[in-house]
């Protein structure tokens, strides 16, 4: 170490400690404020000679028995560190970017270190260094968002590769114009897989998923024109758009799926219908009408599709025009 005088090495650290662009707050082993360094100082709008020799609950009343108080105890009593955590404590010091915020009450976005400090003759102390992280947290949520959006604007379903839930809705909008244009059937069937919960709790949520990606490619094997659309509706339920399809057309292709998923032969041993995984399918048709809207199609698909669970599951029901008929 070089030769300074020790004068000029406490003079250096005050330099120091003025200069960092970090929060310092020393207490000593009573919780008084011992140290209150310059950033502290600006951001908290308290020069240190109205803190100094004061206990940790008058300078910081509301934050008694919270998270970084019960850090500051452990840290005198126990020699613990502690680093309190960004995401579930947002910003306990009451510290501000700018004098106009203090009013506002928009505090900085702080990590807070909270570390025992050996001092040669004295008690233990206690240090709290406070970083302002409102930059990163900023740039994290930014992230996020953009995460979130991306995601809002993908049409394939991240599990089972086939289309999304978005997709879907877009999809049929289109076809359901085209429809009413062309006056041709649009068909829709929605299919749910039985007993799926017991598969999850028996086999587990990843055997789930695997299952579900099987099922996913058995739908799909059976639609062969381009503007067919198997799509995943949510969680175990799939739902088919089939343009200038009738009922008839839908009947067979739904009676495919049902057969083509029972012939994967997945063993279910807790189905209460077959000892293998199967579906059950709700089938609707409509020539829509200039004034019709798709949710009349969706809902009538869901009612075919609550028909087939009540018969019996594994199958497939219809729901046109105000009834139900099994199939
Ligand atoms: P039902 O024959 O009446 O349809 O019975 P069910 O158990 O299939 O119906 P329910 O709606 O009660 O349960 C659906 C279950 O599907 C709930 C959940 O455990 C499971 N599930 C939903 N989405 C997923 C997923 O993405 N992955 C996995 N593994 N399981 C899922
Ligand atoms: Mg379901
Ligand atoms: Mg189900």
């Amino acid at each position: 170490m070089p030769t300074t005088l020790p004068e000029t090495r406490l003079q250096l650290f005050t330099s120091v400690l003025t200069a960092v662009r970090t929060g310092i707050i020393v207490f000593d082993s009573e919780q008084r404020v011992v140290l209150w360094n310059h950033w502290i100082e600006q951001h908290s709008h308290l020069p240190a000679p109205s803190v100094l020799g004061k206990p940790f609950a008058d300078v910081f009343p509301d934050m008694v028995d919270g998270r970084t108080h019960i850090a500051i105890r452990e840290a005198l009593r126990n020699n613990f560190a502690s680093l309190i955590s960004q995401t579930l404590n947002k910003a306990p010091f009451p510290l501000f970017a700018a004098p106009a915020d203090a009013a506002g009450g928009a505090r900085l976005q702080q990590a807070i270190h909270v570390m025992p400090l050996e001092v040669p003759g004295l008690p233990r102390h206690c240090m709290v260094q406070i970083t302002d992280v409102s930059m990163a947290v900023s740039r994290e949520r930014k992230l996020r968002e953009m995460a979130v959006e991306l995601e809002s604007q993908t049409l394939v379903d991240g599990l089972t590769g086939i289309a999304n839930r978005r997709h879907f809705d877009l999809h049929l909008e289109d076809e359901f114009r085209r429809a009413k244009r062309t006056r041709m059937p649009v068909s829709l069937i929605m299919i749910d897989v039985d007993y799926f919960k017991d598969y999850n709790d028996n086999y587990g949520h990843q055997r789930g998923d695997q299952c579900l990606v099987r099922i996913a490619s058995a739908l799909g094997a059976v639609l062969n024109r381009s503007r067919d659309l198997l799509a995943r509706y949510g969680g175990e339920e799939f739902a088919v758009i089939l343009p200038d399809t009738d009922n008839n057309g839908a009947l067979q292709l739904a009676e495919a799926m049902r057969a083509e998923v029972e012939s994967l032969e997945l063993e279910h041993g807790h189905s209460g219908v077959a000892p293998q995984v199967t579906v059950s399918l709700g089938v609707s048709t409509m020539v829509p009408e200039l004034i019709a809207k798709s949710g009349s199609l969706i809902h009538a698909a869901d009612r075919a599709l609550y028909q087939a669970k009540r018969s019996g599951r594994n199958g497939v029901a219809v729901y046109n025009d105000e009834q139900a008929i099994n199939v």
